[in-house]
């Protein structure tokens, strides 16, 4: 039986070398994300791997919307092995500078939209007798830096969220997990060296140095393909003794 895997931001980024990752080994993918091209994207997929995908650009800002997200990978695919909640934005500011309408957004995509589509997803699991959610959250989800405060909030409430559905998935074959990057290089990064260079005011050079890298004890951004093997073993079959849990590809950042 072919699985089924919705990777969500996967028309960008990471999620897209998720998906990558998951089309080499024969899944079938729904693909999803903002991005205008992502039919063509979901199309370019399928043929380049001779995968089933299909594309949906579902606002994670609405739990109808994500909802029918579920519906719609069901109703496609027959089934929903692996949810991958992928889709996030950043915002850099100091608090007292930081419009609580940016804030609300990022809580709403980061953090909320990880309940509601293992909500939705979990019927569904419940009654296969086998899921696997597997949540990008970050390095930032058990560290902080200045000027992250709503990124760092939804990233450390996902971790929380991935503990209690380990826990409730467990009689179920259901497991969920976090992963943790540190930085890698995407255009949410790219968006973040601008925003830092101007709260730092600093140039975009000394940022990634002074700044992204300093962290890490292995100065290099993290490559997007290691994501992706991460989540294939967690998604494997085998892979249910491994739950709640969370797994950091920081180059050591949270070593120290
Ligand atoms: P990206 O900007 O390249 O991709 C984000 C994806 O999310 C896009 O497909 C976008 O369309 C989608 N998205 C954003 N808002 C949405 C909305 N309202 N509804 C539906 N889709 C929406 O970002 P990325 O760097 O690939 O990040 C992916 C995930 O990895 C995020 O959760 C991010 O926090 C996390 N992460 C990234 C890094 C990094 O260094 N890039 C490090 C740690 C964690």
């Amino acid at each position: 039986m072919t699985k089924t895997a919705l990777i969500t931001g996967s028309t960008s980024g990471i999620g897209f070398g998720i998906a990558e990752s998951f089309a080499q080994k024969g899944y079938q993918i729904m693909l999803h994300g903002l991005e205008a091209n992502g039919k063509e994207i979901a199309q370019k997929l399928a043929q380049r791997f001779n995968i089933k995908t299909h594309f949906s650009n579902h606002n994670l800002t609405n739990a109808e919307d994500i909802d029918r997200l579920i519906e719609l990978t069901v109703n496609t695919f027959g089934r929903i092995d692996v949810l991958i909640n992928n889709a996030g934005i950043q915002h850099v500011s100091p608090i007292d500078e930081f419009p609580n309408a940016t804030y609300e957004k990022i809580i709403a995509i980061n953090m909320n939209a990880v309940f509601y589509a293992s909500k939705a997803a979990w019927k569904h699991m419940k009654n296969n007798k086998f899921g696997r959610i597997i949540n990008i959250s970050s390095v930032h989800g058990i560290r902080a830096s200045e000027f992250k405060s709503a990124y760092v909030t939804a990233k450390h409430g996902v971790i929380g969220l991935t503990k209690v559905l380990a826990l409730e998935g467990a009689p179920f074959n259901i497991t969920c997990n976090a992963i943790c990057p540190g930085y890698v290089k995407t255009p949410l990064v790219d968006n973040q060296i601008k925003d830092q260079a101007k709260s730092h005011h600093l140039s975009e050079t000394e940022v990634i140095e002074k700044i992204m890298l300093k962290k890490q004890a292995v100065k290099d951004f993290i490559p997007i393909q290691k994501i992706g093997e991460m989540a294939l073993l967690l998604a494997a079959d085998d892979a249910q003794t491994i739950t709640g849990t969370n797994f950091t590809l920081d180059g050591g950042w949270s070593a120290q």
